[in-house]
């Protein structure tokens, strides 16, 4: 009735000020957060498909809140993006993840490929370049290997400057990931364009690929596609031994997901780096 949707309007309208009110809130904590640097990189292993050995990490970032205890990057990096703060947290993040690292290497772990998440926002600004440039100059660098995670979106509005930002930043021996691969307006153009070496197919496939035929048609479409490129791929959220096996068999390159951990904090992965190698 009229009547019931003047309601529903009205409580539409309350929710949207909570929404709001919530979100000035989560603003203002998250500068503080950015002062007192709040945040802790887990860490989830990503493996050789074949082998089972541990070839990587990715970092992902959480915020440890003074009264919510750790909260997910989904609550708060779009929020970070929209209002800037996500250039000093991502700048955090970069330096926090090379550092931790090197530490590992200094712990005796083997180099591995360390990949960052990287915002459009980020893409857009300069600074990125000069921000790796210093990070290179640190220890352990050139023995790590640095892999940058972007989305489509970013190739999606990049300009020339950002072709050329990512050439600059890909001399520096970064690799590119071109991650969540699927969702978006994926183009085979963009990946002849740019410098990205690598995809990663989004969970959202690779769940569904055991069981729905036009997922796993779609799943062994990207991964022989990327391969007659000349990139690798990771299958992402990777939960069951049969999914596992379905890939292998695709000759899926790399694999992550909670079928061989959740992201781990750093001295969690070490240890899981270590066994995985031993076995
Ligand atoms: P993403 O880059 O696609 O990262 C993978 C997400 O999937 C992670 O969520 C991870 O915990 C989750 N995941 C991994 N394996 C499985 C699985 O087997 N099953 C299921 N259900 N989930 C799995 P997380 O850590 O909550 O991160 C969410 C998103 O936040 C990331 O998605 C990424 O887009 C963004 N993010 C995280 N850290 C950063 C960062 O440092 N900078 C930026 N710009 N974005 C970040
Ligand atoms: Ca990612
Ligand atoms: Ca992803
Ligand atoms: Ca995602």
């Amino acid at each position: 009735s009229k009547q019931l949707g003047k309601n529903r309007c009205q409580f539409y309208s309350q929710d949207m000020q909570e929404v709001a009110r919530l979100r000035v809130q989560i603003e203002a904590e998250l500068r503080v957060a950015v002062e007192r640097r709040q945040f802790v990189l887990y860490y989830q292993p990503i493996i050789d498909a074949r082998s089972g050995s541990v070839n990587g990490a990715e970092a992902l970032v959480r915020w440890q809140h003074p009264m919510r205890g750790l909260v997910a990057p989904d609550e708060f990096i779009a929020i970070a993006e929209d209002t800037g703060l996500i250039l000093p947290i991502g700048a955090w993040v970069l330096n926090e993840a090379l550092r931790q690292a090197n530490e590992w290497l200094v712990q005796g772990l083997p180099p591995l490929r360390i990949a960052v998440n990287v915002s459009g926002v980020q893409f857009r600004e300069q600074g990125l370049l000069e921000l790796i440039a210093q990070a290179s100059r640190k220890p352990g660098f050139d023995r790590i290997k640095l892999v940058l995670e972007i989305t489509e979106s970013v190739l999606m509005q990049s300009s020339d400057a950002t072709e050329t930002l990512m050439r600059e930043i890909g001399k520096l021996g970064v690799n590119y990931s071109l991650d969540d691969f699927g969702t978006g307006y994926s183009s085979l153009s963009y990946l002849k364009r740019f410098p990205v070496d690598h995809v990663k197919i989004d969970r959202s496939f690779v769940s569904d690929c055991v069981d729905d035929k036009s997922d796993a048609l779609l799943v062994e479409a990207i991964i022989n596609m990327a391969h007659s490129l000349g990139l690798k791929v990771t299958a992402e959220g990777v939960e069951t031994d049969s999914q596992r096996e379905f890939l292998r068999a695709r000759h899926c390159d790399y694999i992550q997901g909670y079928l061989v951990s959740e992201p781990l904090p750093a001295d969690e992965f070490r240890i899981l780096a270590l066994r995985y190698q031993a076995d």
